[in-house]
């Protein structure tokens, strides 16, 4: 496991909101106690020079030790609630520091007193530590466990993420946050050029998270962003594994800006992961049922069709261009209103609802949106607030995830 350097820096302000809610992992606002990770996995995206300029990403890591005081005063102030996401591509709030510095618990009982949802995405299970307090954040709110993990093979695992917990140990806390009733998902990112992304291995994979009963999993490819992402790893790749350095130059000769290997081998790959996990009854975004009624109505409604893009994309091109005219639409609305929210401090998120509503209501919102077809599914959504199903593409007639 690397050795780390702690530097404590206070800070000025905890939580980051934009003006759309990521709808990867749908956190309305994100949050890390932490800057850069020990947990010191090689293909790190938080290596590259864009997000990390100081020190060595997973030696020197920055504890921002007044964060759950900063996040405590401004969690009254919030005018609108939602899910915090802590954990981001390039920091974890569980990595080897925060066993002696506890500032996750601190933040999870803020979070719970508030009554304000969370999402962790975390590689180690020192989250079970905390399992109480996620589990009242869970009864009060909502809480979901996204554990990042791209192998059952411990070996491989200790190789690339050598600070990181266990496959196992992984494995258990998802089964534990289930059994308190937390929604779970799996991170499988980046599954590895022929080391973990074949068809077998993605299977395995996959048949473990379907028997321990995972809400969704996110996979995604490798990227190896040019510069200090992409040297380190390949180099690294060299001494252990020789044999598979040219075919990696080649996949990442293209050097492209987003670290994106060629597009050809991540369009098929891509596929074939999430043709596997849907297999197994595995959707591959976050579901509806898990992010509803813990964010505002009218971002639900914008990670909806954002997502509903997603599922619909190999559609014919006509059914999938009125979609992105209609996704096109409701975003330009929303940013303008969000504008709006923002300059008139005593607007409410209810008052920002109401007008949704009484749009959904109106009967010229199927002209508005220019897709009566999505207009009459949003309306079963806002007014009748039925749940999508990611899987069968339906609306189910009853309520959400129980
Ligand atoms: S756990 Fe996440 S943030 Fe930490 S080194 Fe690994 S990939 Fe990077």
């Amino acid at each position: 496991m690397p050795e780390w350097r702690s530097q404590y820096r206070d800070v000025k302000k905890a939580l980051r909101k934009g003006l759309q809610v990521d709808a990867f992992f749908v956190g309305k606002f994100a949050f890390s106690p932490y800057q850069a990770c020990a947990h010191g996995c090689l293909y790190c995206d938080g290596r590259a020079e864009r997000y990390w300029v100081e020190g060595e990403f997973d030696r020197d890591i920055v504890i921002r030790r007044n964060a759950p005081q900063i996040l405590a005063a401004e969690v009254p102030k919030l005018r609108e609630k939602g899910i915090v996401f802590i954990g981001s591509g390039i920091s974890d709030g569980y990595q080897p520091p925060e066993k002696e510095e506890k500032l996750m618990p601190a933040c999870g009982r803020i979070l719970a007193e508030a009554g304000l949802p969370a999402a962790v995405l975390t590689k180690s299970s020192l989250v079970l530590r905390d399992l109480d307090i996620w589990s009242e954040v869970q009864a009060r709110s909502g809480f979901t466990l996204m554990v990042s993990l791209i192998t059952l093979d411990d070996r491989l695992r200790a190789e690339f993420e050598p600070g990181a917990s266990p496959v196992e140990e992984r494995l258990e806390a998802l089964s534990v946050f289930r059994g308190r009733g937390c929604s779970v998902g799996v991170a499988a990112m980046p599954l590895l050029p022929s080391l973990c992304d074949g068809d077998g291995d993605v299977a395995a994979l996959a048949d473990r998270l379907a028997a321990i009963g995972v809400d969704f999993v996110l996979p995604g490819g490798l990227t190896l962003r040019p510069g200090r992402q992409k040297d380190l790893f390949l180099s690294a790749l060299g001494r252990t594994h020789p044999e598979l350095l040219a075919r990696y130059e080649k996949l990442y000769e293209e050097n492209r800006a987003s670290g994106a290997p060629l597009p050809a081998y991540s369009r098929e790959r891509q596929r074939r992961m999430e043709e596997i996990f849907k297999s197994r009854g595995l959707p591959i975004v976050v579901p509806h049922g898990v992010y509803r009624d813990r964010i505002p109505l009218y971002d639900e409604i914008d990670v909806l069709i954002r997502q509903l893009s997603r599922h619909y994309a190999s559609s014919p091109k006509s059914s999938l261009r009125r979609l992105e005219e209609a996704r096109a639409r409701y975003q330009s609305w929303l940013l303008d209103r969000k504008k709006f929210f923002n300059r008139r401090r005593r607007m409410r998120e209810e008052d920002l609802t109401a007008e949704l509503k009484a749009l959904a209501s109106a009967a010229g919102w199927a002209g508005w949106l220019g897709n009566p077809k999505l207009a009459a599914f949003l309306r079963e959504v806002i007014i009748e607030r039925r749940t999508f199903d990611e899987l069968s593409l339906q609306l189910r007639p009853d309520g959400p995830d129980p």
